[in-house]
């Protein structure tokens, strides 16, 4: 497992490569873009060299990029669902560009209308941004399940995926924090197994794609997305090591989007920890 953080970009692409290090990053997550504004800058060639330089000498071996959150591919306004693809095209080009992992996308919202009809929406803009990209993979993340997000659970990303048209270059993105707000118990080996078999029967093993490591500020299936510090949250520090263990996750890129002490993300002590929390689960199913 490639174990890292959410870090900033500003300041230029390379800085972002310097904050995963000096955190000591394995695997770093950036936006490509604001994550509040609706504009993409593609990035120039000499900004991707010098991240690629950046990056080969450095120990982070896997960068994913987040897409921004004003997206929402399954939105009934045409307009949105019009900005939302070429929002996620413009990250797909970036994630292309820098050689990322995957794009992390969070799948969308029906708004309150009927969640099929959103699933096939979301299906259509997401074969489209495929179709106007390459290389890049899309992780759909998993989401806590709250108001009418799409991604609330494994059969849901499954059918995301298959109303996009089940490309190769379509993946998950599992989240610590959702998958236990929305009522998956991964503290326990018994919880983790289930749904790990869900993953593989549903999805296919194939699809794992990239995890976010997140303890949980509300309870089991709470369907409320609020991340803790690692150890400060219901999963607690037995919890996280419970989901970093399970044999079907190892070797995928794993980054923290925690609040951080300052509430700037998490810190060296905490990427520490995680990797820790890593090893205590990874030995715990041996
Ligand atoms: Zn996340
Ligand atoms: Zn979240």
């Amino acid at each position: 497992m490639l174990i890292g953080a959410h870090v900033s970009p500003a300041g230029g692409l390379p800085k972002a490569v310097e904050r995963g290090v000096d955190r000591g990053c394995e695997a770093i997550q950036i936006f490509n873009q604001s994550p509040r504004m609706w504009r993409t800058t593609p990035y120039a060639d000499e900004d991707t060299a010098a991240f690629k330089a950046a990056l080969a000498q450095s120990a982070v071996k896997a960068v994913l990029i987040h897409g921004s959150y004003l997206l929402n591919c399954a939105s009934e306004d045409r307009d949105i669902r019009t900005k939302s693809l070429a929002s996620l095209v413009g990250s797909l080009r970036a994630g292309a560009a820098i050689g990322a992992a995957g794009v992390v996308l969070h799948p969308g919202s029906s708004k309150g209308g009927a969640a099929p009809a959103a699933i096939k929406r979301a299906g259509a803009t997401i074969k489209a941004a495929l179709a106007d990209s390459d290389r890049c993979p899309l992780h759909l993340e998993n989401t806590a399940g709250a108001g009418t997000t799409l991604g609330r659970s494994i059969d849901e990303l499954a059918a995301l995926i298959e109303a996009a048209g089940a490309d190769k270059r379509l993946g998950v993105c599992l989240d610590s924090c959702h998958l236990f707000a929305s009522g998956y118990d991964i503290r326990t080996r018994a919880g983790m197994d289930g749904l790990v078999a869900r993953v593989v029967s549903k999805l296919g093993a194939e699809r794992l794609g990239s995890l976010h490591l997140n303890d949980s500020m509300t309870p089991l299936g709470s369907n409320r997305d609020r991340h803790a510090d690692l150890g400060e949250g219901e999963l607690g520090e037995a919890g996280l090591a419970s989901f970093l263990g399970a044999p079907a996750l190892q070797g995928l890129p794993c980054v923290l989007e925690t609040p951080g002490p300052d509430r700037k993300g998490a810190n060296s002590s905490e990427v520490a920890l995680a990797k820790r929390l890593h090893k205590r689960g990874v030995k715990a199913y041996k």
